[in-house]
């Protein structure tokens, strides 16, 4: 297999994108869709705000009945949030919260600072109000409609469920949504050297980092991961444990990630195991990452034994995991669950680099890089074993195969890795 092109790391993306078709759709309450992907466009069915309400504490006034200032007028209503207010009797004024309907022939609000009333608790119908200032009419209202119509598209499919969406939904009166339901991953690290964080380490051994990182990543895109224990590099050990995690797993397990065992060595326990169960090994021309693995296996599980499951196989050095995930695994994932273009994709700027960087000949080079002020500068070398550098990291560099010398100030793509 050495002797073979590698393939690009966009045709890789592309088999990998064709693995996982996109998820069915479900019905779910709103505060179950967080990180979810709207499958139709939503349709205000109010109109927000639905009335004309005050934008400050203060008194409802109509402009025309104000004269020289200031101006002592008598109270006759109070008008809370949440009631339903009668209309402004001529000549007067009506105390007013943020928030409240205007009442009828009101076409102004004075804000309370801007009056003798601040300070007043309880109901101050029948006393008197002095105002030292009259806005223009219609100023510190609220207009019905200014912000939504009903019948407006808000928020279009393919909408991914964030905070601030999930707020514009609540506040139209939905409860509950149509989305892509998640994918349901189950994480499988290999290797002999791997010991359980919290355990002690024995010469030779290190902690298993993958598994951890992957599961945490996978939540990131949205998607319900299960992460199997660990397993050596053992071939009867690490089907049992994948037949085992498919078949206990709590949701039918949609994709299957793997790390480890899949590069050039002589204990390759997934290449061994799966390479004759429908998963094609390759060599992808990217830095780290090279070693790659796809295909779909039938796993004899006593409950669901015919059906093909997706695996992707990812390589074992921890920064060559996470970048693959990156490249490949995210953007896939994020399609299936039905997230828009945009948001499959990690936000990408053209930025200076802060210092000259070398890469490989023949390779795409992703490197791990922080930016600040305008510039991004790389962190720790191009090894792939180095975490802490990673960590520290809010960008990759990505840097195409054709080139190999970058003098500082020169334009790079980085991906902003900071959001979620
Ligand atoms: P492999 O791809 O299995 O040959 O592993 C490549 C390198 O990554 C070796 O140095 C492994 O010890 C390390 N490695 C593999 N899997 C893990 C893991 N789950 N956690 C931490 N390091 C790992
Ligand atoms: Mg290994």
């Amino acid at each position: 297999m050495s002797g073979q092109p590698l393939a690009s790391v966009a045709d890789h993306a592309a088999r990998i994108a064709q693995l996982l078709p996109r998820t069915a759709v479900e019905r779910r309450a709103l505060s179950e869709a967080r990180g979810l992907a709207l499958a139709h466009d939503v349709v205000a069915r109010v109109t927000l705000p639905p009335f004309d309400n005050s934008s400050m504490d203060g008194f409802a006034v109509a402009a025309a009945d104000i004269g020289a200032l200031p101006v002592e007028l008598v109270v006759s209503q109070d008008i809370p949030a949440g009631v339903d207010p009668q209309p402004l009797q001529p000549g007067t004024a009506a105390r007013i919260m943020t928030g409240a309907p205007v009442p009828p022939g009101a076409d102004s609000i004075v804000p309370v600072e801007q009056t003798s009333g601040r300070g007043t608790d309880g109901s101050v119908v029948g006393t008197t109000v002095r105002l030292h200032s009259v806005s223009s009419a219609g100023q510190f209202i609220r207009r019905r409609g200014s912000d939504v119509t009903e019948g407006d598209v808000v928020l279009p499919a393919g909408t991914v469920l964030t905070a601030a969406p999930i707020g514009l939904l609540a506040a139209i009166g939905v409860a509950d949504v149509q989305v892509h339901r998640p994918l349901s991953v189950l994480v499988l690290s290999t290797g002999s050297e791997l010991v359980a964080p919290g355990e002690p380490l024995r010469p030779g051994q290190i902690y298993e980092s993958n598994g951890p990182m992957l599961a945490a990543a996978l939540a990131e895109t949205g998607a319900v991961a299960t992460l199997a224990h660990f397993v050596a590099d053992d071939v009867p050990a690490f089907l049992d444990a994948l037949g085992t995690a498919v078949a206990g797993a709590a949701n039918p397990i949609d994709l299957i990630v793997t790390s480890g065992g899949v590069s050039a060595g002589a204990f390759e326990v997934v290449k061994q195991a799966l390479a004759d169960r429908g998963v094609s090994f390759t060599r992808v021309a990217m830095q780290p990452g090279m070693p790659q693995g796809s295909g779909r296996i039938t796993l004899d599980t006593p409950d669901d034994s015919s059906r093909e499951i997706p695996v992707v196989t990812l390589p074992g050095n921890p920064v060559s995991s996470f970048v693959s995930f990156e490249v490949f695994l995210r953007p896939a994932i994020r399609a299936a669950q039905g997230f828009s273009a945009a948001a499959q994709h990690r936000p990408k700027a053209a930025l200076p680099l802060a210092e000259p960087l070398t890469s490989v000949p023949g390779k795409a080079q992703f490197r791990r890089a922080t930016r600040a002020a305008g510039t991004v500068r790389a962190h720790g070398g191009a090894s792939s074993h180095l975490l802490a550098a990673l960590a520290h990291s809010d960008s990759l560099i990505e840097i195409p195969a054709d080139v190999t010398d970058l003098p500082a100030g020169a334009e790079v793509t980085v991906w902003d890795l900071s959001g979620t």
